[in-house]
């Protein structure tokens, strides 16, 4: 026998299931983000205490019966299907990843009805193996519960952080998607109580929702563009600068992302304004033609990469600079007289 062996299917199962789900919050985020690709209007997730189970339930399409095992099997999606659909990705999942996942560290059930068929499908698997799948009656659109997260991988149990610290990385993540998606519905429930409910009528209802009214009233409203680029959103005055970045949200065509340099140009653009070590309020919307940002570039996908990442940071600095300042100087000069 050499020394190197190809791995077997559970283990290579297990690995790639590292990659997608590397914590509870990674399973809350996949599966919002499938509810949301299935165009829910109306999003429920629940998060029992210490672990328990995670439900995420939605109003969308559904999966048709026949269809619910494949979803479940690794690289299979709906959302694409040939190597140039990559380049023009408008959905938030596209690796049909994250199903097979889950399911491979988890006992998962699903239950899920296509708006116009005559009953749902209900599947269990546990450990990536297929225990019960059958015919129920249900609502239409889809609901996932995840019991027992990583009984099955003791390593990852140990490393994960305690019930506090994950839970708020939860809370933030959730507060983060729904202000992404803020025509969508989020009612969210961590360990049995409501943290907040975002009525899905847009982005200020939304953030009064989830920062309240006081905060929601100070904010000023960002707007720029510059060719096929657009911004738009809000911020926070100098005053709503916390020692934290949790109120620094970026989205990038629909997609919740982490961009240190945009966070950097905004926070440059404040200039003098942002007292030492506090980090400005904003949601920041960008919409910019799907080839001109690379979104496949980390399977957990909030890393992106702009075309013209120049351009990009000087239209956030712009936007900010006129949120704060006003408008913007006129482009051509006047010349001294
Ligand atoms: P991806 O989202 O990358 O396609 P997933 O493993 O997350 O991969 O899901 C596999 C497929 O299962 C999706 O492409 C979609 O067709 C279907 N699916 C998953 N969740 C839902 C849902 N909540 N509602 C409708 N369809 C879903
Ligand atoms: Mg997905």
């Amino acid at each position: 026998m050499g020394k190197i062996k190809v791995l077997d299917p559970d283990t290579v199962s297990l690995v790639a299931a590292g990659e997608v789900v590397e914590r509870p919050a990674s399973v809350v985020k996949e599966l919002v983000e499938n509810a949301l690709d299935a165009q829910a209007r109306r999003i429920t997730v629940r998060v029992e205490k210490d672990f328990g189970p995670i439900t995420v339930v939605d109003n969308g399409c559904g999966i048709p019966a026949d269809e619910v095992l494949l979803a479940f099997s690794r690289h299979a999606t709906s959302k694409i299907s040939t190597a140039r659909d990559l380049e023009n990705i408008t959905t938030l999942g596209f690796r049909g990843e994250a199903l097979p996942s889950i399911a491979a560290v988890s006992r998962l059930t699903m239950k899920t009805r296509e708006p116009g068929a005559e009953e749902g499908m209900l599947v269990e698997i546990a450990g990536g193996e297929v225990l019960r799948k059958e015919t129920v009656g249900a609502p239409p659109g889809t609901q996932v519960i995840v019991r027992d997260l990583f009984y099955n991988v003791p390593a990852r149990r140990k490393f994960l952080s305690s019930w506090r610290a994950e839970s708020s990385h939860i809370v933030d993540l959730l507060e983060h998607l729904a202000l992404a998606w803020p025509e969508v519905s989020f009612s969210f429930w961590l360990a049995g109580r409501e943290v907040f409910h975002t009525p899905g009528t847009g982005l200020l209802p939304a953030i009064t929702a989830i920062y309240g009214a006081e905060v929601a009233s100070t904010l000023l409203p960002l707007e720029a563009e510059e060719g096929e680029l657009k911004i738009r959103g809000f911020l926070g005055r100098p005053e709503l600068a916390r020692g934290h970045r949790r109120h620094q949200v970026v989205v990038v065509n629909r997609r919740l992302v982490r961009h240190y340099g945009i966070a950097q140009a905004i926070a440059e653009a404040f200039g003098s304004l942002l007292p030492a070590g506090k980090h400005p309020f904003f949601v920041l919307f960008l919409e910019l033609p799907p080839r001109l940002v690379d979104v496949n570039v980390h399977p957990q996908k909030t890393v992106v990469r702009f075309a013209d990442e120049r351009e990009v940071l000087a239209l956030c600095r712009e936007a900010v600079k006129r949120a704060l300042f006003g408008e913007r100087r006129p482009m051509v000069k006047t010349p001294p007289s």
